[in-house]
């Protein structure tokens, strides 16, 4: 980014798309710069040839124009006050405050500035400037054909996964890859429903992914549900907003399946010599263990019905955990495992790879990171002794200390206490001095999935 900007970004930031070649396309900035000042401009336009392509229409008189139909055009305009009203309830997720920064790029009224309005269009703003700039500039470079989107639709979290297949396959080009957490499955262990603000929290998170996706050119829009959905006796109510955003009908992933595809992508590439290999993703309503003799080939898998957002409502009391609480975890998960491990030959792994969010939040702690980077913590090793002490440390906090860790995900810090006890007991049950953490999971399953249909 600082070699596209040709100067060093004043905000932190993370990438929200990226070109075909895999440089940076938008970016998201943080509501405040590193000088702690407002920054209105949320989605940044990075690359140099799309941002000129973008430049040459404003240099053709657009703006004026846009604002000319602005005003004589009410539809448009209500249309154009939404995408305001969207992009600023956006940025305000970070900080409340910045709710009141103006809409796209800081504008009040009408549009300014083009590259504001395609930023936002690509990161999945409902926005109709920014799909009109795209209808005239797009595509700056010649995309490969074939890109493809995966959604998983987990308890806690709904992820995208984008990807523009590369001329032999292995290596695909990621051109998106996001997280939000959504906590669909909040309730749904007690009521047997998924909740109806929990629903349209995760639907608004699935609209946009799709218009991301769109706007990346993407045909075809697979989303996977587990285990929230798979228990809900309203899940309809989930399919249909699937069809009508996605354009495909939801596939709700059994048990089994999900340890398949996480077995897939947790394993996809690692040395053979290194196999057996057991895999484990701790969810927000269930966790599976998979056992495999050889990279990406599942053997002996099984889903269980623990995972952090269920164990926690059920058996978390207090904050910071009495040692009542923890205790209840340990025997509680125990019994899982003695069920779990009698179907699955979890001792015989010779390496153990820990998928998901709990994982890969211990291992940024582990590290030290003062930013998530999962980069920096894909096929990393987490020590057993890191992971018992970490466990320890988080068990002590209360969930806004937690929450306030500088690499914990909004919504993970209340119940990520749950998900390293289920961590430290894995490892501790199979003798594992150490866990390879890995940042690719159901999620890449699926997605490789459809690359190699
Ligand atoms: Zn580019």
């Amino acid at each position: 980014v600082r070699d596209q900007l040709g100067r060093d970004p004043t905000t932190p930031f993370t990438v929200v798309v990226r070109c075909t070649g895999g440089h940076p396309l938008v970016i998201r900035n943080a509501p405040l710069d590193a000088a702690g000042d407002p920054f209105p401009t949320t989605y940044w336009l990075t690359c140099p040839d799309v941002v000129r392509a973008v430049s040459r229409v404003e240099a053709d008189g657009w703006i004026a124009r846009l604002n000319d139909r602005y005003a004589a055009d009410a539809a448009f305009a209500r249309d154009v006050e939404r995408a305001h009203e969207t992009y600023a309830v956006d940025r305000a997720r970070d900080l409340a405050a910045a709710r009141g920064w103006g809409g796209v790029g800081g504008t009040r009224r009408g549009l300014k500035c083009l590259h504001a309005h395609l930023a936002y269009h690509l990161a999945g703003g409902d926005d109709p400037v920014g799909a009109w700039v795209a209808e005239r500039v797009l595509p700056v470079h010649d995309d490969l054909p074939g890109r493809i989107a995966a959604i998983d639709q987990g308890t806690n979290s709904c992820r995208l996964l984008v990807l523009e297949p590369s001329s032999d396959v292995v290596d695909p080009t990621e051109l998106s890859r996001d997280m939000r957490i959504t906590r669909l499955g909040e309730g749904v262990d007690a009521t047997g429903r998924l909740d109806d603000a929990a629903l349209a929290r995760t639907i608004d998170v699935l609209a946009t992914y799709c218009r991301r996706a769109r706007a990346l050119g993407v045909e075809r829009i697979r989303v996977g549900a587990t285990s929230a959905v798979r228990d809900a006796a309203n899940r309809d109510e989930f399919a249909d907003a699937v069809r009508r955003h996605a354009g495909s009908e939801l596939e709700v992933i059994t048990g089994e399946a999900e340890a398949a595809l996480s077995f897939l992508g947790g394993t996809r590439g690692l040395p053979a010599d290194d196999a057996p290999f057991l895999v484990f993703d701790i969810g927000g309503g269930s966790t599976e263990f998979v056992v495999g003799d050889a990279p990406a080939r599942a053997g002996a898998a099984v889903s269980t019905r623990m995972g952090s957002v269920r164990l926690t409502e059920r058996l978390v009391a207090d904050d910071p955990p009495s040692e009542v609480d923890l205790r209840a975890l340990e025997v509680g998960i125990g019994r899982v495992l003695d069920d779990a491990f009698a179907a699955v030959p979890a001792s015989e792994a010779r390496t153990v790879v820990g998928v998901a969010g709990t994982a890969t939040t211990m291992q940024a702690i582990a590290l030290g990171l003062t930013r998530y980077d999962p980069e920096r913590i894909h096929r990393t090793w987490l020590s057993l002794r890191d992971a018992e002490r970490i466990f320890a440390e988080l068990a002590r906090m209360t969930n806004p200390e937690r929450a306030a860790i500088p690499v914990m995900v909004p919504g993970r810090g209340d119940v990520i206490v749950a998900g390293a006890a289920i961590l430290v007991a894995v490892l501790r049950r199979v003798a594992a001095e150490r866990l390879l953490v890995s940042e690719t999971d159901i999620l890449d399953g699926l997605a490789w999935e459809m690359l190699e249909a």
